[in-house]
């Protein structure tokens, strides 16, 4: 079924009815690759609507714009502003956030330059990733024969849609081979993530994420989960792992805003523990799903809420560090 969408999406600063946002075959983008993105979720709390880490995410689109040289006139808050009006305007009250930067319609040279940087904010409505069976009891997972870029080809910083024809081949393959997820190495040979979701290990109760280096995206849940770890007191480690850690740890999982914490439970037909989602991963999982479901205090201030009347119905104790624009 092809991918059906609904509303308003906003334009270079213009809310558009779905069917109508389009851009021209010969926009640079489609050719070359020149965009930058992000991938955020709002969520339904039990104390109204709430996106998850907006500001970060929205940091993270600038510095992804930086790298690649491309200048937007849209601040950090008009930009949270655009995403927070287009929730309203569609009036969503749970969605996933999908705003671009890109390179819009002009020459085919490769320069970019010449180029309009053009912004589109566009909102759907995203179940579980990976299934919702998988958050119980995990996928299935393989090490991927293609790597990621080397440190000098692409920067794994930038969230850019060229990334994505890499993640791509590693999705297919996985598929193709009878998993539901590839894991990517770097090129070095060291572990460094899946085809859209960062990954984590543990080992006697130790908990370890490749780090930055290992051409990871600087996942903004790998973020949050490592924050929430230390919150509940595991050590946590970021450094390079090998491959064969996947092999002979007790539990695997994948982060990100859409696969959220999903356990893995075979690596390469290597059972992952017990081959079901081990204690750690459970406490993980539940402390971020007690986040964004609103159901503890906002005590790291992640949650923005969307519709100022449900704000103001917070009770003050669960409202600690919570945001409204
Ligand atoms: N790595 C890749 C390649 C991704 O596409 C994503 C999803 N954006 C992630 C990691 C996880 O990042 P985040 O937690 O910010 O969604």
């Amino acid at each position: 079924m092809p991918f059906a969408g609904t509303g308003k999406i906003w334009m270079n600063g213009s809310l558009v009815d779905w069917a109508d946002a389009k851009i021209h075959v010969a926009s640079h983008v489609i050719h070359y690759g020149s965009g930058v993105f992000e991938g955020a979720r709002c969520y339904a709390t039990p104390k109204g609507s709430a996106c998850f880490r907006l500001d970060t995410h929205v940091e993270r689109l600038l510095n992804s714009a930086k790298i690649y040289r491309m200048d937007t006139p849209h601040t950090r808050a008009t930009l949270e502003d655009a995403i927070l009006d287009t929730i309203r305007a569609n009036e969503f009250k749970a969605c996933y956030i999908r705003p671009i930067i890109y390179r819009g319609y002009d020459t085919l040279g490769v320069n970019p330059f010449p180029c309009p940087v053009d912004v589109a904010i566009m909102l759907w409505q995203w179940g579980k990733y990976l299934g919702d069976a998988a958050l119980e009891q995990g996928v299935d997972a393989k090490v991927s024969s293609w790597t990621r870029a080397s440190a000098n080809s692409f920067p794994s910083l930038a969230k850019s849609s060229a990334n994505y024809a890499n993640s791509g081949l590693i999705k297919m393959e996985a598929i193709a081979d009878g998993y539901a997820e590839g894991i990517a190495l770097d090129s070095s040979g060291y572990i460094s993530e899946g085809s859209g979701e960062n990954v984590f290990l543990i080992r006697n109760n130790t908990i370890y994420t490749p780090p930055v280096s290992a051409a990871i995206l600087p996942g903004i849940t790998r973020d949050s989960v490592i924050t929430l770890a230390h919150d509940m007191g595991y050590t946590v480690r970021e450094e390079m792992l090998p491959r064969e850690m996947l092999y002979v740890s007790d539990e695997v999982f994948f982060v990100g805003t859409a696969v959220e914490v999903t356990p893995v439970r075979s690596v390469d037909k290597r059972q992952v523990g017990n081959g079901r989602r081990g204690p750690i991963t459970e406490a993980v999982q539940r402390a971020f799903f007690d986040v964004i479901n609103g159901e503890v205090p906002d005590t790291h201030g992640w949650l923005t809420y969307v519709y100022p009347a449900e704000a103001a119905l917070r009770e003050p104790a669960s409202a600690v560090g919570a945001k409204t624009r």
